[in-house]
């Protein structure tokens, strides 16, 4: 059986990678730009297992030993999120009950148990945070997607620098346009093409409710002492930070939007103005170096995983953390390719759910 997967990021690498493991046959790789050329990337490396739902928890469970496997350096900094009001830690607790089910080791704490984890922190006007230690970062992102991508080729996979402009029925199969000119025919096809995934199964009947949002990193240069090892996402106050394993800090004004160009010094001012009270051990950082991305948004905030049709799957809709779900993401698409069968919980992420019933929505998305 053939199969073409359209997007050499991390979720078509690991996707390519674990179909190659099971040996059903040539796998083709269709990039248009580079390997990691979208939010692949961008991301900073960041991997968790506090989620809101059940199935963002398992996969990022189980990528999470995956990762732990991967021989690239991980840092277990821990993440710890910060609630002001109650309604925000009401929502923090659900998200602990669904993680404790799932023997994720997450725990509550009060306000001096989060400074106590989190040297620096000032927790004047917090109510409580959650925190899960095992959460942490990766020190070099782009060797994992790089990995993956190096994976591929030792296995035999083929990864083209070409793009996918059609995809169309073909008998039994599919065939693909390529901007090279090229035509090619393939058993089966996935489309891992971020945000972009949407505008090319639309020609074929499938409306993926996938909208592309901006977002900004903000980076320090970096700094020999070390500021901030866990990451801080103080929720009511839209504000992010860390400091990363090559001295950088990392901020981001969670609630930015407009564009950077015209937005970011406005962004910038409100990122110092609260963490001068939260973590006063950041005030003197600058944040010279802008990083912009984009997170392929699903309403529920939860990836859409499936086969649209026979031999046509999408793995798109990753909402900000397919990195960290990328093994799992790998595992679902070759298992459903190979006819095993998948998980119960893969119905949380199939492309139907949408309108069908109200989706348990995720509500830790940052
Ligand atoms: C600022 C920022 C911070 C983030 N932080 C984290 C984090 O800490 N942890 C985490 O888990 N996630 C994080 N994410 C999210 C994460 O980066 C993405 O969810 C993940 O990289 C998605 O991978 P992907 O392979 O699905 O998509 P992408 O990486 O976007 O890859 C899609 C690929 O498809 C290619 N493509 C598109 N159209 C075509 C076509 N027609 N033909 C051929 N190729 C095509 C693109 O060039 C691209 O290379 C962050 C994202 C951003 C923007």
């Amino acid at each position: 059986m053939s199969v073409c997967v359209v997007g050499a990021g991390i979720s078509g690498l690991s996707i390519a990678f674990h179909l190659l493991e099971r040996d059903l046959g040539p796998v083709t790789l269709y990039e248009r730009t580079a390997i990691g050329a979208g939010a692949s990337g961008i991301q900073p490396g960041g991997v968790r297992q506090q989620w809101g739902t059940r199935a963002n928890c398992l996969m990022a469970k189980e990528s999470y030993a995956y990762y732990r496997a991967f021989g690239e350096r991980f840092d277990p900094c821990g993440y710890l999120f910060l609630a002001d009001e109650e309604e925000t830690l009401a929502r923090l607790e659900a998200g602990l009950a669904v993680q404790h089910e799932l023997d994720i080791p997450s725990r509550l704490l009060t306000p001096a148990e989060a400074a106590d984890v989190v040297p620096g922190l000032e927790p004047a006007g917090a109510l409580g945070a959650a925190w899960c230690a095992e959460d942490g970062y990766f020190a070099r992102p782009q060797a994992i997607v790089e990995g993956f991508a190096e994976k591929v080729g030792a296995r035999g996979g083929r990864i083209e620098l070409t793009g996918v402009l059609r995809i169309a029925r073909d008998g039994g199969g599919w065939l693909l346009d390529l901007s090279s000119g090229l035509s090619v025919s393939t058993d089966v096809v996935v489309v891992a093409a971020g945000a972009e995934s949407r505008a090319l199964v639309a020609p074929l009947g499938f409306d993926l409710p996938i909208v592309e949002e901006p977002r900004t990193l903000f980076l320090s240069e970096p700094i020999r002492e070390r500021l901030l090892e866990p990451l801080v996402i103080a929720i009511d106050r839209g504000i992010a930070a860390k400091q990363l394993a090559d001295g950088r800090v990392l901020a981001s004004d969670l609630r930015g939007e407009g564009d950077p160009a015209t937005e970011q010094d406005r962004w910038r001012r409100r990122i110092h103005e609260q963490l001068d009270q939260l973590l006063p051990v950041l005030q003197f950082v600058a944040f010279p170096i802008v990083a912009t991305g984009s997170y392929d948004m699903t309403p529920d905030g939860q990836p859409i995983v499936d086969a649209l049709a026979e031999g046509l799957w999408v793995a798109a809709g990753f909402s900000g953390h397919g990195f960290m779900v990328a093994p799992s993401t790998g595992k679902l698409v070759a298992d459903g390719i190979a006819n095993s069968p998948l998980p119960e919980w893969h119905k949380a992420l199939r492309a139907d759910r949408f309108g069908l019933r109200p989706p348990e929505a995720e509500a830790q998305v940052i």
